[in-house]
């Protein structure tokens, strides 16, 4: 019995969200034969999660009165990225996203419109039913009825390059049954989402403490991509990145995705409050929420870090709405009617990352801080705030809202993280390349496998950059591994 109907394939895709699903319509769309794996259960990885796309000049944005300078964008990403991010990969997907937009569209996907996220530019396209619908309603049926086979419950294992180093074949192997099989094909588009749920590979390649770090993905990101791609003799190139998203309760008892919606999660994680480390100390001006990743970076400072919240500003964001929110999870202004009940039940379950005291004093002792220190951090934050001016950080006058009201919460913070980007590099036309930068004939890879994107940090103030660049380097992946193996097919 064999894995898959064929022996041999034109094109090979390892992976199924937004990058590989794109890559494979893509290639079946310019005529190849095509077959995709999944090693899940399900298809769509990480990107059945996401809320919307980027682009600029795209028909909605046009609609909507929109215009937001390509150009402009590249520069200042490529600056943000302090120059380790790749300024042809940017001209090219800059370029191509508005025909990305409505290329999703043509396959079916409905938008809700054009926003921004927080202070940033308008170029987030918010998708209907999420990149679940996305991929389940759109591309994955249009993929199949082109004739691409898709297959679930099977991985990539090895990669193989003929003798003049051209890929020839790949491993694929039954993740039940355990065999496997060799696939004839000169074409492999690697799309498996990076490695954040690899432990090791995120201790070695990069240098957040994993202890603080929380994934809140597929939990199926294990590096496989990367791996495959290293043992070949790919480059490794752009890792250590992973997309922080600011402040982010851990439950022991819970999968970490349930704080997505949370109103809780948010009101501790995500909003310009009162922030102290292990020593009961401020360390930040806590507006950096506005910035997830910066957020994500400045929690990463500390050791430990807690946000203090009083009775009168949970009542406020229940009454008044929220400072920030979590993308469209939890809407930025979004009344808080659930905040309470949510904080109540953890405290009453005894949940670790939550302490409520009636006094600042007792609160220090419940969390384990400094008393001296806390009750001086908040009575010279008291008096900022009275004063309107941040003595310590510069924090703008709107956010300094006093801790004066009992009870009190302590909230411990983690680092929430929604995937890692790079770890090879390609060239504008998604061909990966080996340590000399000689590209390696018929290997290409999109999406969070790919670097060229970004440097250190996210850039959240241009929002929905992660999962375009999926779409759009899933789809230039595709449809140069098809025109490639066309070349290859005429020439032998
Ligand atoms: C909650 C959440 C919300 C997000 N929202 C946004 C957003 O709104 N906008 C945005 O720009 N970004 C967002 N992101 C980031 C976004 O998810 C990623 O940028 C994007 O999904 C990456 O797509 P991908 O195709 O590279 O990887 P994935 O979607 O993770 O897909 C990789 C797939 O490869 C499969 N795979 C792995 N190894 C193998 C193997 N060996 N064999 C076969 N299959 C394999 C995996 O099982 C998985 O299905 C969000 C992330 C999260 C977690």
């Amino acid at each position: 019995m064999t894995i898959s109907k064929k022996t041999e394939y034109d094109v090979v895709v390892v992976g199924t969200g937004a990058a590989g699903t794109s890559a494979a319509l893509e290639a079946a769309q310019n005529g190849a034969s095509v077959l995709l794996l999944e090693k899940g259960k399900s298809t769509g990885g990480s990107s059945n999660y996401t809320e919307g796309l980027f682009a600029v000049d795209s028909y909605l944005q046009k609609e909507q009165g929109i215009h937001v300078s390509g150009t402009e964008v590249l520069k200042e990403e490529v600056e943000y990225s302090k120059y380790r991010a790749d300024s042809r990969i940017w001209r090219r997907y800059v370029d191509d996203s508005a025909d990305t937009v409505k290329w999703l569209k043509d396959q079916g996907v409905e938008y809700e419109g054009v926003q921004a996220m927080g202070a940033g530019e308008a170029t987030w396209h918010i998708y209907k039913g999420m990149g679940n619908a996305v991929i389940h309603d759109a591309l994955q049926p249009k993929a199949e009825k082109l004739g691409v086979e898709l297959l679930t419950l099977t991985t990539a294992t090895k990669l193989h390059r003929d003798g003049e180093g051209a890929i020839d074949a790949i491993t694929i192997k039954d993740v039940k049954s355990g065999e496997s099989e060799d696939i004839k094909t000169k074409s492999v588009v690697l799309a498996t989402g990076g490695y954040l749920n690899n432990p090791e590979m995120i201790k070695n390649l990069t240098h957040y403490d994993d202890s603080r770090l929380i994934p809140v993905s597929s939990g199926k990101g294990t590096g496989d991509g990367l791996n495959l791609a290293w043992n070949v003799g790919a480059k490794q190139y752009g890792t250590g990145l992973a997309m922080l998203f600011g402040g982010y309760l851990k439950d022991p008892d819970e999968p970490a995705f349930k704080f997505m919606a949370s109103q809780m999660n948010t009101a501790a994680g995500q909003q310009p409050l009162l922030w102290v480390n292990e020593d009961g100390k401020r360390f930040v001006d806590e507006s950096v929420v506005y910035n997830f990743s910066y957020a994500g970076n400045a929690l990463y400072t500390q050791n430990e870090t807690y946000s203090i919240l009083d009775q009168g500003v949970i009542d406020k964001m229940a009454k008044d709405g929220n400072f920030m929110g979590l993308g469209v999870y939890v809407k930025r202004g979004e009344k808080m009617v659930k905040l309470q009940d949510e904080i109540d039940e953890a405290v009453a379950a005894n949940k670790p990352f939550i302490f409520k005291a009636d006094t600042v004093e007792e609160l220090a002792q419940k969390m384990g801080l400094s008393v001296s220190q806390l009750t001086e951090t908040v009575k010279d934050y008291n008096g900022y705030c009275e004063n309107g001016v941040d003595g310590d950080f510069g924090k703008d006058a709107e956010y300094l809202v006093p801790v004066a009201k009992g009870p009190f919460y302590g909230f411990k913070l983690n680092v929430g993280a929604f995937c890692t980007m790079g770890g090879l590099q390609v060239t504008p036309e998604n061909e990966v390349e080996d340590e000399k930068g000689t590209v390696i004939e018929g290997l290409y890879a999109g999406g969070n496998d790919s670097a060229g994107l970004a440097g250190d940090t996210y850039g959240p103030n241009m929002p929905g950059t992660c999962v375009g660049f999926a779409f759009y380097s899933g789809r230039n992946s595709g449809r140069n591994a098809a025109k490639y193996v066309k070349t290859e097919k005429i020439n032998s």
